[in-house]
């Protein structure tokens, strides 16, 4: 159950956001439009990088999960078989007082409504799914649907991709990729809207060994978060009650990061047996069962599903690393990103714009962009405000060209978390930074 939010710190992120250029409201000049959210400069970089990561520790370093990118749209009859289209709404209630819309399961009170204390009316089911129409005619015939989920092409594309990459059960298939979902109560920030991004992996094993997977997955998933810097006590696996969990499911255990408005599910690792293979199956009327070359006999792969939110899993990754220290003329705000999460990994400062400092600068940050780490140029204002900006972009390592670097072509490097400064020569700053960053990584 959701808590109100606490107004101080997300009003305090969602500003820092839009000054900084981390996300701004979509279409804001237009008035905004309810639950859309664009990211601007450093929030592109900050979510690229949490999916780097999440493809990375799900793709790139094993040898067992392979990727897909699948199309949004899909043929209308994969949501008849995957059930979304009978069952995939949320219990709707009104209050008949004041109009404002809930979601049942949301409430702990059906009697009145939260807001205003009327009465609210009996619980409607409502259909999370958009439609549109594929083609110039709009009619029932050309109704397509925006996926809610991406775990649907890679189910149906289960066969395509096990044939093409010859892998064997237990092996999983990774995507990253819009989906939409006609949310009832939309908001904070952006934890529910009604477009977002999902990382989801499929992992298909022999049935007999879904317990030990699921019991992988939900170690390794949690365990991702608090590699990437998100503190330990804010992070906890809750598992899905009987009366919670989707009728297909065996078991299901929620991520949940305690956010300002309280905690709340980051992901979800569920165990979703044979059933969606089976639909598909029926449905399409092709076997999607797998062919086991020893024992020469079909069967259907039980499926483990860490399905996670790329938005909600920045949304964490900003809130945690989100700091006010010290005090008075010492305050500062700091982002405290790791490394691998941060959008700008160096920022090159000249102290003065003379005598050779910004031309040393240039060299170094075009070294530094040669070698794609992400760098920023800065040689507006006071050393000390410049600093400042950078601890508020969360950016891990400043270099400070001064009188002595043009001297002795050292540089000083001021790390943002213990505002060490040490110096180093200027040759070495890529390797430096490409060190740091590697040691950092996953
Ligand atoms: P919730 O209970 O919060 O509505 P869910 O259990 O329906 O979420 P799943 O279907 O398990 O969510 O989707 C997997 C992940 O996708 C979620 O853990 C979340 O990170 C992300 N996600 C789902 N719905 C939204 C949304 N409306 N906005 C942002 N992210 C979402």
């Amino acid at each position: 159950m959701m808590a109100a939010a606490t107004p101080d710190l997300m009003s305090t992120i969602v500003s820092l956001s839009k000054r900084r250029g981390f996300v701004f409201q979509s279409s804001e000049i237009y008035g905004g439009l309810n639950s859309c959210w664009d990211y601007g400069p450093l929030g592109v970089e900050l979510k690229r990088n949490v999916k780097e990561a999440w493809w990375r520790s799900m793709v790139t370093n094993r040898r067992d999960i392979v990727g897909i990118d699948a199309s949004i749209l899909m043929h209308p009859k994969v949501w008849e078989a995957s059930g979304h289209l009978s069952g995939f709404s949320d219990p709707l209630v009104d209050c008949k007082k004041c109009n404002e819309r809930f979601r049942a399961d949301h409430l702990d009170n059906l009697e009145k409504c939260p807001k205003c204390g009327g009465q609210l009316t009996d619980i409607r089911k409502f259909n999370l799914m958009f439609k549109t129409f594929m083609g110039p005619i709009e009619d029932q015939s050309a109704t397509v649907y925006m996926r809610p989920e991406t775990a649907q092409g890679i189910f149906v594309n289960f066969l395509n991709v096990q044939q093409a990459s010859r892998l064997k059960p237990p092996f999983g298939i990774a995507q990253v990729g819009k989906s939409f979902r006609n949310e009832i109560t939309p908001g904070n920030f952006t934890y529910r809207t009604r477009e977002f991004e999902q990382m989801e992996m499929e992992f298909f094993v022999p049935p007999d060994q879904d317990v030990r997977w699921y019991e992988y997955w939900r170690d390794a998933r949690l365990k991702w978060y608090s590699d990437y810097g998100i503190k330990k006590e804010k992070l906890r696996l809750r598992d899905h009650t009987d009366d919670e969990l989707a009728h297909y499911a065996k078991a299901c255990v929620d991520v949940e990061y305690l956010f300002p408005f309280g905690w709340s599910e980051l992901e979800g690792i569920a165990n979703r047996t044979d059933y969606d293979l089976k639909q598909h199956t029926q449905f399409s009327g092709k076997s999607l069962a797998y062919f086991d070359e020893e024992t020469k006999q079909h069967y259907y792969p039980y499926v483990i599903e860490p399905a996670a939110g790329a938005d909600r899993a920045t949304l964490a990754f900003l809130v945690d690393a989100y700091n006010v220290e010290g005090e008075g003329k010492e305050e500062r705000t700091v982002l405290r990103f790791h490394p691998a999460i941060a959008p700008i990994k160096a920022a090159v400062l000249p102290l003065v714009k003379r005598d050779g400092m910004p031309e040393m600068g240039e060299k170094i940050y075009r070294d530094l962009l040669g070698n794609s780490i992400k760098s920023f140029y800065d040689h507006t204002a006071s050393i000390g405000r410049r600093y400042a900006r950078q601890d508020e972009a969360g950016t891990p390592y400043c270099i400070t060209v001064d009188g002595q670097s043009i001297e002795d072509q050292t540089v000083t490097v001021r790390e943002r978390d213990s505002r060490e400064q040490y110096r180093v020569s200027a040759g070495s700053i890529v390797e430096l930074i490409t060190k740091k960053m590697k040691d950092s990584m996953k």
